[in-house]
């Protein structure tokens, strides 16, 4: 059995599902079970819609107008999709009415993308011959606590999940994003929860490789908006590829784990080239390039907390950090001396009141306006003069470096540079690094 993944982009018009269903066609003896998003914007057209409906406008017209056209470019009757359009009207009416939205309420409103995909992706599939049926994976045991929005899949669940697959007959076509809680409400797994739902799934039914379609070609060396140099990853490791999934990689940033745990292949593919072999993740890779991808998260800002007064006492750490954790205040990057801190979060939300209570035991200096440059690589770990490679061609560019910090992984290395040098930094270090 294969899992193959397929993003809303992938779904957004006729054209392209008739490619979906070339690719399908093609893999049906590898057994496939299918996990789709809702098609091309879908999921942000819901948004917007139950947010509007809150001031009387619902937007549902769009959505559900958009549906329509799709369907009949396919050749197919909206019949199937009628009930499930009255349902999501009336829920958007209830919001008009009682002006409220629950985080409860807008994951239901949510699960319609998801689950007029399903079906019309089975409903075309069918007429090509594929003998497709509709999967709403809140059914098949996908459950998951009650953080509407995030929700995170309960542990253990991976058997009940297996088990309506066993004996099935034909390709199931399952929602992505969706889970349901133990009070049997839906429940989304977050944006771009579709890859996570793919590896669940994948992980549940010991499939031989996850396969995310999107139509890009791959995890790049580095984003090629920047540096028209950049080329795809051929292979990667599960390590190198959870150290970029946080720098927005290509998929949800979970979606590894259960890959990891069963040691599943993910790839991904291009469903525009369908025959591009596109990026492996597999557990091990061997490669000779020294460093695998650079990627930058822009907008950060950096916050720097001395305090003399402190010396050598032991719970100065453990103060600063209670500090930031009791006012949700994420962190990325931390690197410390024995008297000061710097700290990295793009999460200025209650970033105030944290300042405001660390100023009282400690000197804080913040800097607006940062960004982390991380190079991901296995090899760095062996390679003793990387620091060098990296960071004396940025000298000599007079590119100033705020902070470095690496992992205890040893197969990344972080820095925060300011926001408008990111693009001659990652054009400098590709140069350096991937120059063949
Ligand atoms: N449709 C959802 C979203 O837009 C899930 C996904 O695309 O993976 O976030
Ligand atoms: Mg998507």
């Amino acid at each position: 059995m294969i899992v193959m993944k397929f993003g809303g982009s992938s779904l957004k018009n006729p054209a392209r599902i008739k490619q979906v269903a070339g690719i399908v066609k093609k893999q049906l003896a590898r057994k496939p079970i299918i996990v789709v998003s809702a098609h091309g914007l879908t999921t942000d057209w819901l948004l917007d819609s139950a947010r509007s409906a809150l001031s009387g406008h619902s937007k549902v017209k769009r959505i559900i107008d958009f549906h329509r056209r799709l369907v009949k470019g396919l050749g197919l009757s909206d019949q199937s999709l009628q009930p499930l359009f009255e349902e999501l009207r009336k829920m958007l009416r209830g919001i008009s009415g009682f002006k409220k939205l629950t985080p409860r309420r807008l994951d239901q409103i949510l699960s319609y993308g998801e689950r007029f995909s399903c079906r019309i992706m089975s409903d075309y599939f069918r007429t090509q011959g594929i003998p497709a049926r509709p999967v709403e994976s809140f059914k098949i045991g996908l459950m998951t606590d009650s953080d509407f929005g995030q929700a995170v899949p309960l542990a253990g669940i991976e058997k009940k999940i297996a088990s309506s697959f066993k004996n099935s007959k034909g390709v199931p076509v399952v929602t992505g994003f969706l889970g349901r809680d133990n009070y049997g409400q839906v429940t989304t797994l977050g944006r771009n929860g579709s890859d996570y739902s793919a590896a669940i799934i994948g992980a549940a039914g010991g499939a031989k490789e996850i396969q995310l379609w999107s139509d890009v070609d791959g995890i790049m060396t580095v984003d090629p908006r920047l540096v028209n140099r950049a080329v795809p990853v051929a292979r990667m490791s599960f390590n190198e590829a959870s150290e970029l999934a946080y720098y927005g990689g290509r998929f949800h940033p979970s979606t590894l784990i259960p890959a990891i745990k069963k040691n599943i292949p993910v790839r991904i593919l291009n469903m525009l080239k369908p025959d591009w072999p596109g990026t492996s993740i597999l557990k091990k890779c061997s490669s000779r390039d020294v460093i695998k991808s650079i990627v930058y998260k822009k907008n950060l800002q950096l916050i720097n907390i001395i305090s003399t007064r402190m010396l050598g006492y032991a719970g100065f750490l453990a103060k600063i950090f209670d500090v930031f954790a009791k006012h949700k205040v994420v962190l990325d990057m931390i690197a410390t001396s024995e008297v000061s801190v710097s700290v990295t979060t793009d999460s200025p939300r209650h970033l105030a009141r944290a300042i405001h209570e660390l100023a009282e035991f400690a000197e804080v200096k913040i800097l607006k306006n940062k960004a982390i440059i991380c190079v991901v690589g296995e090899r760095i770990r062996k390679k003793t003069t990387i620091a060098d490679s990296i960071f004396t061609p940025l000298k000599r560019a007079g590119i100033k470096v705020h902070m470095i910090s690496q992992g205890a992984t040893l197969i990344n290395i972080a820095f925060v540079v300011d926001n408008r040098n990111v693009r001659p930094t990652v054009k400098i270090l590709h140069r350096a690094f991937f120059r063949k």
